[in-house]
């Protein structure tokens, strides 16, 4: 880029905002993220960091204090309702999969971003943007860049200006999230460094260690099942569905969230000088665990498409290029968590012979930790950590 420092706005304080952030002042521009909360806040508990995910925060330089006291889990296991094993998912060496509270992670890019020199103004919702650059803001105040990035989730106000959307819907499932403290035996000891999520019907328990003291629980149910989705969680309608987990959702006592997942898809990911990645552009439902991985992914990776931009008029074709080389491991990842979740509709006989088909067979496989097994753009094979 030339000597003149470019200027960039960010909306939303997310994981994929940030990730953007960092990314683009690490290259010199000037940044600003705009966040409308009073805080750098994450919603939910824990978060699953799969293989890309780790590359791109070591890239971003939030590696060190994202992964600090991390759980690194050997399996993912699926159980039936009878508490057996469907597939027992181990986790190789190199597609590492690690769980971290949410709150940490996104303190590691606030604080790449501190030393990146981005600029956090919070309190500040932007209600549009177009393609010149130019975003609006409730307060009436409006500011121009010479890019725009709106990172500002499902409900993106950016893309509704841009009139970039096709498609934004919300799938039957939802899950309450929760933290509860871990505790020795809590599993069975050969068990102790797997993830394990539990199928029974149209309800999921998953249950994610995600340090030495804490476990999260996500509990997955069909948004319709008022018992089931009730914030005060029914612990006696759950242990009925997981017996054999009963002693954990016991201590279900801490502040619960519910959330539905959404799937959104757009059009192009860019109009002129203004783009949109993370969840306002690309939103998956959370079954492979890759919606945040893919939002920090495509941020770093939208830094890097314009790093050999020279002039500002160039901005809209390096947008342009970034989409056509991003675009396909994104959806790739979003139509096989769709997929996935599919198989939640399914008898519990029948989800048991498919899953441990679709894990069986090299290609099915292969096509489920794709993204996992993807090189972001922006990292490198020796920056693997
Ligand atoms: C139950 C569940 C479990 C999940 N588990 C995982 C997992 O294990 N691993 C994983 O990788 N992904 C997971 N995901 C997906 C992941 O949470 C999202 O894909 C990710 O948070 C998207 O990041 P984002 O920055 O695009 O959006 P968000 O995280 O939604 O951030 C958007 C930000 O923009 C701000 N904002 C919104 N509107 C405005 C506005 N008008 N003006 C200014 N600011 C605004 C918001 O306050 C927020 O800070 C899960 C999702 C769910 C629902």
């Amino acid at each position: 880029m030339s000597d003149k420092k470019r200027s960039a706005l960010v909306a939303g304080g997310g994981l994929g905002g940030l990730a953007s952030a960092v990314a683009l002042a690490q290259r010199g521009w000037d940044v600003t993220v705009l966040e409308r909360q009073s805080e750098l806040r994450a919603n939910g508990s824990g978060i699953y960091i799969w293989e890309n995910g780790l590359r791109v925060l070591k890239a971003l330089g939030a590696y060190e204090q994202a992964i600090e006291g991390a759980f690194y889990g050997s399996h993912f296991e699926q159980r039936d309702l009878n508490n057996e094993v469907i597939d027992c998912g181990p986790t190789p060496a190199n597609r590492r999969l690690i769980t971290v509270m949410r709150s940490q992670l996104l303190k590691s890019l606030e604080q790449a971003g501190k030393r990146a020199g981005v600029k956090v103004r919070t309190n500040v919702e932007v209600i549009a943007a177009n393609a010149r650059g130019e975003v609006q803001l409730a307060s009436g105040e409006r500011l121009r860049a010479d890019l725009v990035v709106g990172a500002d989730g499902i409900w993106s106000r950016i893309r509704q200006a841009l009139g970039l959307e096709l498609v934004h819907e919300q799938t039957r499932e939802g899950a309450l999230r929760t933290m509860i403290e871990r505790r020795p035996g809590d599993t069975q000891e050969q068990d102790a460094q797997k993830y394990i999520e539990n199928w029974n019907g149209l309800h999921r328990l998953l249950i994610t260690p995600v340090s030495e003291t804490q476990t999260y629980l996500a509990l997955t149910c069909p948004h319709d099942d008022v018992r089931a989705s009730n914030t005060q969680i029914d612990k006696e309608y759950w242990s009925a569905l997981f017996p054999h987990w009963a002693h954990l959702i016991a201590r279900a006592d801490g502040p619960v969230s519910w959330g539905r997942y959404s799937v959104t898809r757009c059009k192009t990911w860019s109009s002129g000088r203004t783009a949109i990645l993370g969840d306002a552009a690309h939103a998956q439902p959370p079954n492979l665990g890759q919606g945040g991985g893919m939002a920090m992914q495509n941020g770093l990776a939208l830094a890097t498409f314009l790093e050999k931009v020279q002039d500002v008029r160039d901005i809209p074709d390096a947008l342009e290029a970034w989409e056509n080389n991003e675009r396909e491991i994104v959806e790739h990842c979003q139509k096989w968590s769709c997929l996935y979740g599919e198989i939640s509709a399914l008898p519990d006989a029948v989800r048991t012979q498919v899953v441990r088909s679709a894990m069986a067979n090299p290609w099915s496989y292969a096509q489920i930790f794709r993204a996992a097994s993807h090189t972001p753009t922006g990292t490198v094979q020796a920056e693997r950590c």
